[in-house]
């Protein structure tokens, strides 16, 4: 079975189909996602999403979504949301966060948001999720900072010695769509090579969809799969054990 592990299905791009959606996901033998959250106005509906759909969630601000003036309201908010739905099966990690240096405010505000996130991960022992763009070595460097946090790199687009480097601090490498696309020849060869242990499938729906399709869904996943095994040369059925073994490890779904 296959989980996707980011997809934004509380998006108003689904309100439409999101109940056949996933009857085809599940036909097609992803049995669920995790649903991270972008900002405290979507906390409730994340939940409730995941509570319609038999899927999990993830609380936190995305980094385009921090403000100097609310970062630190923001986080206050989130440790007395974890601190009330703590006991929530449903609730599987914190994000996303992360640092993005071409959107959102500056890195230094990023930073602060960022480091209240992995606090409260620590304390509530729970996985990151991290939205990582153009900003790495800060990423990196931060993270060093906090051993014993774990989580996954989202979307990840690197080369293989960052995957090795982040895979060092406890993350693991989230693969979307990016891996079809055969202009990538850096994250492409990241995939073949990288101990499959640290490897998760994601889709980052409704975003990040393939060249020529308007909306990205959980679908494609099947596709991701498929391409990591020919990447690989591997047998794709054990590919997805593995995967699956590698998504309930770190989020305990
Ligand atoms: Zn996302």
């Amino acid at each position: 079975m296959l989980i996707d592990t980011h997809a934004h299905l509380d998006f108003p791009e689904f309100d439409t189909d999101r109940q056949p959606l996933l009857a085809q996901m599940r036909q097609a033998g992803i049995g669920g996602a995790i649903i991270p959250a972008a900002d405290p106005a979507c906390w409730p509906r994340v939940r409730e999403v995941a509570r319609q759909t038999g899927c999990h969630y993830a609380l936190g601000v995305h980094p385009w979504w921090v403000t100097p003036e609310h970062c630190a309201h923001h986080l206050q908010q989130l440790a007395e949301m974890l601190s009330e739905q703590k006991d929530d099966p449903r609730l599987v990690a914190i994000g996303e966060t992360g640092l993005d240096s071409l959107k959102g405010p500056t890195l230094d505000v990023q930073l602060a948001s960022l480091r209240g996130h992995i606090e409260l991960a620590i304390q509530y022992d729970l996985p990151l999720i991290l939205h990582c763009v153009k900003a790495q070595r800060p990423l990196l460097e931060l993270l060093a900072q906090y051993p014993g946090c774990r989580g996954v790199i989202h979307g990840f687009g690197g080369s293989l010695e960052t995957a090795r480097q982040f895979a060092g601090l406890g993350f693991l490498i989230g693969i979307g769509a990016a891996v079809l696309n055969t202009n990538m020849k850096k994250l492409r060869h990241c995939v073949a090579n990288m101990e499959i242990a640290s490897l998760l499938p994601e889709t980052d729906s409704p975003a990040m969809a393939p060249k020529g399709i308007s909306r990205n869904t959980p679908l494609i996943m099947l596709q991701v799969v498929e391409e990591i095994a020919r990447l690989r040369q591997v047998d794709v059925v054990q590919l997805k054990e593995q995967l699956f073994r590698n998504v309930t490890q770190l989020f305990d779904v």
